[in-house]
């Protein structure tokens, strides 16, 4: 076993402190990474926090994890000491059911093992993420990180990016595709600058107005006030697509109106609590859907990668040391960050 530090929740209302544990030996196929960077999701603070349920404490969040290979297994011929990794938000799946065996072990029907709160076969209890110093997963589970992406700005694709990706890429969105982005967080900056590069017209719904020229400058070629009911009407039947990443519930129907016959809003934005249930005929008057997506698989999150060191995309990020992360998601919680929190991981050892 390995000794490690970590930042863990103890409680839904403890402040996140230092923990000590310890990461197992890498077997044959796995990679230890020394972590550098480790994103900051809205989705580690619902989980600190018990929003969602089935919380286990300690929790170790953080799936957005960018580190340098320490060690590789035997079989682990994929890597080799010193190269950039990363780890997204899986560590594991069956790799034998049919959404495995098409490269979207998201979905993997025996459920895919959380980088962190998840049931670990290897220890019997859950697994921990990326608030530590270090990590071991298996290698098909491992991205590489080209040199061409600065690695603190490239931890958020490993959530953030892959999230808004997978379902851009799946409802076919590129040139002459009008797409709506619904909030301005990690989620939606990354949505704007990855619909912006395939090509589409993009228009940001923020309920933020001093958000507007970041908007236009991460890409946006519009950008609505969505408090505005006057500008939201004005809007009906507009966009063919909509990436919807609010973390709070909210009335959908005015953005429902948006679509155009046949348009698909996706849901990404997983609030604790359900968004009032949309009026039915939203839906019927105009064939419209509203579906969802969750992450993203291992084949895809590497496009994506490869894709963002291509078009020099990365995400726009506040780095913050460890000790800080309470800040950080108070900070949140009032849509004040800009717009991804980082944690340098240096800074962990000032805990020990
Ligand atoms: P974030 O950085 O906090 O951004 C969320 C944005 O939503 C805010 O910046 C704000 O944008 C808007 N917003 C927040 N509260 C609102 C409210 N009460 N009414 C209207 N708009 C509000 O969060 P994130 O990390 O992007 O995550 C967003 C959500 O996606 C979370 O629920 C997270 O758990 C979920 N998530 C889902 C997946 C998946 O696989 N589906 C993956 C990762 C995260 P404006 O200021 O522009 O309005
Ligand atoms: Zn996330």
């Amino acid at each position: 076993m390995i000794d490690t530090l970590g930042y863990a929740a103890t409680s839904a209302d403890a402040p996140l402190a230092p923990f000590s544990f310890t990461r197992r030996e890498p077997g044959p196929t796995d990679v230890r990474i020394d972590i550098m960077y480790c994103g900051v999701c809205h989705s580690d603070l619902h989980t600190a926090r018990s929003e969602w349920p089935g919380t286990v404490y300690p929790c170790v969040p953080g799936h957005e994890i960018i580190g340098r290979v320490a060690a590789t297994g035997t079989k682990a011929k994929g890597f080799k000491v010193g190269d950039v990794v990363g780890v997204g938000c899986m560590v594991d799946s069956c790799q034998q059911c049919a959404s495995c065996a098409d490269g979207l072990e998201q979905y993997c029907e025996r459920g895919m093992t959380g980088t962190y709160n998840s049931p670990d076969k290897h220890t019997n209890g859950v697994t921990y993420g990326g608030y530590s110093k270090d990590i071991v997963v298996d290698q098909k589970f491992v991205l590489r990180i080209s040199d061409k992406l600065d690695p603190a700005a490239a931890a958020p694709l490993l959530c953030a990016g892959i999230t808004t990706w997978s379902p851009l890429r799946h409802w076919k969105v590129g040139k002459g595709s009008k797409v709506g982005v619904v909030g301005l967080g990690g989620l939606g900056h990354m949505a704007i600058k990855l619909a912006h590069a395939l090509g589409a017209h993009v228009v940001l719904f923020t309920t933020s107005p001093s958000k507007k020229a970041d908007a236009l400058a991460l890409g946006a070629d519009e950008v609505v006030i969505s408090k505005d009911a006057d500008a939201m009407t004005a809007r009906a039947n507009t966009l063919d697509y909509i990436i919807n990443t609010v973390a709070a519930p909210h009335n959908l129907d005015p953005f429902i109106a948006i679509l155009k016959r046949d348009g698909v809003m996706t849901l990404v934005g997983a609030p604790a609590e359900p968004h009032p249930s949309p009026n039915v005929f939203g839906l019927i008057m105009g064939r419209r859907s509203v579906t969802g997506s969750l992450i993203g698989g291992i084949a895809e999150t590497q496009e994506m990668l490869d894709f963002c060191a291509e078009h020099g995309i990365t995400s726009e990020v506040e780095v913050i040391p460890m000790q800080k992360i309470d800040e950080a998601y108070e900070r949140m919680l009032k849509s004040d960050v800009k717009y991804r929190f980082v944690i340098d991981m240096k800074s962990l050892s000032k805990s020990a």
